[in-house]
């Protein structure tokens, strides 16, 4: 059975529902006048900020800028260039704490400073420590690698290492470097320079050209007997032309014209 539907009943709910649609209706338009007037500048300058927070924000800054100065001062580096990778995961955990609490109301001070005390000494102790052990100074820092002796790389350290080969080249040719057989050594310090100890003009060996030009021509087959530089490590081998050749250091195959022309200074 049905429940009986009055026709009074009917209209009743009829009316609630063209008044409920009505109600809709005319929140949607007042909605859109809101958005097209009334925008509300002091929320957007200040959010749900009173205008009188400005001065705690001024207070907060002017504190925390000298909590991390002398932050900085008690790291005792004298600057920030060629951060190691342990430096700059220091630097940036005091930059992480040291922002919040210039803005956000609810980070008192104290936060920031017990962070910068914990911070700085750990920082103290771990350089203390990596004074005192080598071992632990690799571990921490890494070692200063060999990536180039006697005019050839050092495959093995240099596949370990994330420098790129024409990252590498390109710091080379900023030292004046055209091919390798110029350089005796060159080591990728743990700062992630590059220190290049240079062969005299006499001493020059031929060796790979690191041009882009030139190096742009390696190939399997050369079409003329002379001397070849490994386009991989740098070995410098006769090659006969029309022969694939293997090199006799890493086994790979490609071939560059080896360059012996002294260092342009
Ligand atoms: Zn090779």
């Amino acid at each position: 059975m049905y429940p009986k539907v009055s026709s009074q009943h009917f209209q009743s709910l009829f009316n609630s529902a063209e008044s409920g649609l009505k109600v809709l209706l005319s929140t949607d338009s007042k909605k859109k006048d809101h958005n097209m007037q009334d925008i509300d500048w002091t929320k957007i300058m200040v959010g749900e900020e009173k205008w009188g927070f400005l001065i705690e924000i001024a207070i907060r800054t002017i504190l925390m800028y000298f909590i991390i100065l002398t932050g900085l001062r008690l790291l005792g580096k004298r600057g920030v260039g060629q951060l190691s990778v342990f430096e700059m995961v220091v630097i940036i955990s005091l930059g992480s704490a040291a922002g919040d609490p210039m803005f956000y109301k609810e980070i008192g001070l104290m936060v920031p400073l017990a962070v910068f005390a914990i911070i700085v000494g750990a920082y103290r102790l771990t350089t203390y420590l990596m004074a005192k052990s080598k071992r632990f100074d690799d571990l921490v820092e890494g070692k200063a690698t060999y990536i180039i002796e006697e005019g050839m790389f050092s495959v093995n350290e240099f596949r370990k290492e994330a420098l790129a080969q024409d990252e590498f080249f390109s710091e080379l040719r900023q030292q004046g470097v055209s091919h390798l057989g110029q350089v005796k050594t060159a080591i990728l310090e743990t700062s992630g320079c590059v220190s290049i100890f240079f062969l005299s003009d006499e001493e020059v060996q031929p060796g790979l050209p690191i041009m882009p030009k030139e190096f742009a021509l390696a190939s399997k087959i050369v079409d003329r007997d002379g001397l070849y530089a490994c386009s991989f490590c740098g070995k410098v081998q006769p090659v006969s032309k029309g022969q694939q050749t293997e090199c006799a250091s890493c086994k790979r195959d490609e071939w560059v014209k080896a360059d012996n022309r002294p260092r342009i200074k």
